[in-house]
């Protein structure tokens, strides 16, 4: 008989890891999970550890916190790559002085996030010098939206909050790293389950096992919530194990549209000029986002980054237009014309900003985005924005000769478009070259 494995690209494969810790032992601990890796099936796109687990909790952050190039973070590195999967543990990191419990989002591509746990437990020793973190964290993966948080983390839901806009959650699944006692079990069962009913999302939550030099005992109880608030998957208390379980997309999605509680969420915004919170390239604000409130940048703001592009273009004796693209208030490209340089009529800033957003974002449409650019896009680059959804495009300066406009909207119908956002300085930076040219 043969078996067919139907893979949806949508669904999330997650690998749990639930196991003892040595207490202040990083090599050793690293040692352990090496071994405890190799059961890790293949296929897994995502791999998660209890919180702390180089060094068990709390320990000493002036004796255990390491650098960003420290052992366990190039450890986690290596695990990635081997694993083809993205690996998520927190240890104690020293970024430049500051102190955090710090989870880390290891791609195997070797690029990673950070999320420095907000809240700290510091009636259980976890104080100064370790800092909260004031941002929260949402990546992607495999087209889910995923928000990691850390242990104590899941006693404050407006921290762990979902935020729903237009049909569109923040994120798909809520993960927790924890060293959550066998004491107070029953908290971490009732708000783990709370947390995926009134988000409406999956929830992991990942613990430990054994006891600690204070006397703390930990029986694990790591598992998979559907956003139902039932129990997929679990581990069996008080013993190591390698947990893996397949998350499905469509699944959640029938039960959002049958069941659509998101629309009625206090603080549910509808204004559809939000940009929304759901590309990985950096960490988020650290408000929860109801107030439906547009970029804390103006459009002025980011026009002049595209300026600063274009007058890298005139010192590089390239046609000086420059383009930015930005997500979520962020930056996450930024080009100009090059055409002389690659000797490439297709060089153009906003096709190399496209380019180059896509790539930030790991996906090829652009809804989320808005591109600034200096001079109005001419047809091919209008085709490439229309080919890219983009949300919205904002250029400084008119070409009539040459601008898209003079064949009608090429953009795509829901591409909003703003025009004439610092004219005078682009134009003049353009009339300056061509002049200088003659
Ligand atoms: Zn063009």
């Amino acid at each position: 008989m043969s078996l067919h494995i139907v893979q949806n690209m949508n669904n999330l494969a997650i690998t749990i890891i639930q196991s003892n810790l040595l207490w202040e032992n990083p090599e050793g601990n690293l040692e352990h999970f090496d071994q405890l890796l190799k059961e890790v099936p293949s296929g897994t796109d995502l791999v998660l550890f209890p919180e702390t687990f180089n060094t068990g909790f709390p320990v000493d952050p002036l004796k255990f916190a390491e650098t960003p190039d420290g052992p366990t973070l190039n450890w986690l590195r290596t695990k990635a790559q081997e694993l083809h999967a993205v690996v998520c543990g927190t240890m104690l990191l020293n970024v430049d002085g500051h102190y955090h419990n710090s989870l880390v989002w290891m791609r195997p591509d070797s690029s990673y996030e950070l999320y420095h746990k907000r809240h700290t437990f510091a009636i259980g020793g976890e104080k100064e010098p370790i800092e909260s973190g004031t941002e929260s964290l949402i990546v992607t993966l495999n087209g889910w939206k995923i928000k990691p948080m850390v242990c104590y983390d899941i006693r404050f839901p407006i921290w762990a909050r979902n935020q729903y806009l237009d049909g569109t959650f923040d994120y798909d699944l809520g993960i927790f790293l924890a060293n959550f006692p066998s004491s107070r079990i029953f908290v971490w069962d009732t708000l783990l389950m709370a947390r995926a009913i009134e988000n409406q999302a999956y929830f992991i939550g990942v613990n430990r096992i054994g006891d600690d030099p204070e006397g703390v005992h930990y029986n694990g109880d790591s598992q998979v919530i559907s956003p139902k608030g039932e129990v997929l998957a679990n581990t069996e208390p008080d013993i190591e194990a390698i947990l893996s379980y397949t998350l499905d997309y469509e699944k959640l999605q029938i039960f959002r549209s049958k069941f659509p509680v998101g629309r009625d969420w206090d603080g549910a915004v509808t204004q559809t000029s939000q940009i929304r919170l759901d590309c990985h390239v950096a960490p988020q604000s650290s408000a929860p986002r109801n107030d439906g409130r547009l970029s804390i940048f103006s459009d002025e703001y980011y026009m002049r980054q595209a300026f600063k592009e274009a007058e890298l273009a005139l010192k590089a004796e390239e046609i000086p237009i420059g383009a930015v693209v930005v997500c979520n208030d962020k930056i996450i490209a930024r080009a100009h014309n090059q055409t002389e340089m690659l000797n490439d009529v297709t060089a153009h800033a906003e096709m190399l900003a496209i380019t180059a957003a896509a790539n930030a974002l790991g996906a090829k449409y652009l809804d989320e985005c808005t591109l600034y650019v200096t001079l109005e896009p001419c047809p091919m680059c209008a085709g490439a924005l229309e080919h890219a959804h983009i949300g919205k495009v904002v250029y400084a300066a008119e070409d009539p000769k040459n601008g898209f406009s003079k064949y009608g909207n090429m953009l795509h119908p829901k591409t909003k478009l703003v025009t004439g956002v610092m004219k005078e300085e682009c134009l003049a930076l353009l009339t300056d070259f061509f002049k200088k040219k003659r």
